[in-house]
């Protein structure tokens, strides 16, 4: 059993760190290694110099950055080990959104699992999580609280069914819009689903990417207006914040927050994270010795695992005696 090592990741202004690799993962700026779980403009951001990533997360960057994406791409498919100093990498899906990886990282014989964004639940948009064994989970804790549950996404999405009017979804256009397409292409098969130009663009890079069965059509006013039965237009945030209530929308936002469901016709809790059960289950599959988190509040976790395993928040650089 390997020791583990407190500042193998620790936190920098520039983004996690670590100095065992030389590397930084998800760097909100630009870095000379940036190891990349997916494509989210909050975890890829522009700029890099070497870029290690899952092809379709190369895609979106070279998409939404064109030339200022980064100098060079080391284009990795998951489960293709490459090392980093001394540290032997892999990536795992995440299940998150198409090309979402978790970074597995061995240094010595401790294997410490990095899981960016991930989810449990069934997306068939993108490659499903898978899980191994490690010393350490490092795990993202957006909904890691006790009072997070986030229901069944065809449960939610079947409350469409039952409303007489067009629907207005607000999406976050990569990776939320294109897993919404194919539930309401499956649980609601006779509403069409009409996309926001702002959207279309990542709707094609999931065709060209293989996933082939999205059904959609490019937003025409016109056809909605003259339809006698009732669809569903995907818009970005700006432009669903955009339009007045007044317009003949059944207006929803799909979001695992509470606080984006408040001011709307009807709430459509569908989330791309784990909840609260979904972490407990995750710990119990990884059966990590410690547990760090990242993004969000790992108090809960803390107290729920006290005296059985350790959980604490990434170290930040300031607290690591250089
Ligand atoms: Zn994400």
């Amino acid at each position: 059993m390997g020791a583990i090592l407190p500042d193998f990741i620790v936190q920098r202004a520039e983004g996690y760190y670590c100095r065992y690799g030389d590397f930084f993962i998800d760097p909100i700026l630009p870095v000379h290694r940036a190891v990349i779980t997916h494509a989210h403009a909050d975890h890829a951001s522009r700029g890099q110099h070497t870029v290690y990533a899952t092809a379709p997360t190369v895609a979106f960057m070279r998409f939404r950055y064109r030339g200022e994406a980064g100098h060079a791409f080391v284009e990795t498919p998951y489960h293709q080990q490459f090392s980093l100093g001394g540290v032997v990498l892999r990536f795992i899906p995440a299940g998150h959104m198409l090309g979402s990886a978790q970074i597995v990282m061995a240094y010595g014989e401790t294997t410490y699992l990095f899981t960016g964004d991930y989810k449990l639940q069934h997306d068939d948009t993108c490659e499903p999580l898978e899980t191994l064994r490690a010393d350490v989970l490092i795990t993202e804790s957006t909904f890691a609280d006790p009072k997070v549950s986030h229901p069944d996404p065809v449960a939610e999405i079947s409350k469409i069914n039952g409303i007489p009017h067009h629907v207005l979804i607000g999406t976050y256009a990569l990776g939320k819009a294109q897993r919404l397409t194919s539930l309401l292409n499956r649980i609601c098969p006779d509403r069409r689903v009409f996309v926001h130009h702002g959207i279309l663009p990542f709707h094609r890079l999931y065709t060209a990417m293989g996933v082939s069965h999205l059904r959609y059509e490019p937003y025409n006013r016109r056809a909605l207006k003259n339809s006698l039965n009732h669809h569903v237009y995907l818009v970005p945030p700006m432009a669903f914040n955009s339009y007045y209530r007044a317009t003949p929308f059944v207006r929803v936002f799909a979001s695992g927050w509470e606080h984006l469901q408040r001011n709307n016709d009807l709430s459509l809790y569908i989330s791309d994270h784990v909840d609260w059960n979904d972490i407990l289950d995750y710990v119990g599959r990884v059966s990590p010795r410690e547990i760090w988190t990242v993004h969000g509040d790992g108090r809960h976790l803390a107290s729920f695992f006290a005296g059985v395993i350790p959980v604490r928040r990434i170290l930040d650089q300031q607290q690591v005696i250089p």
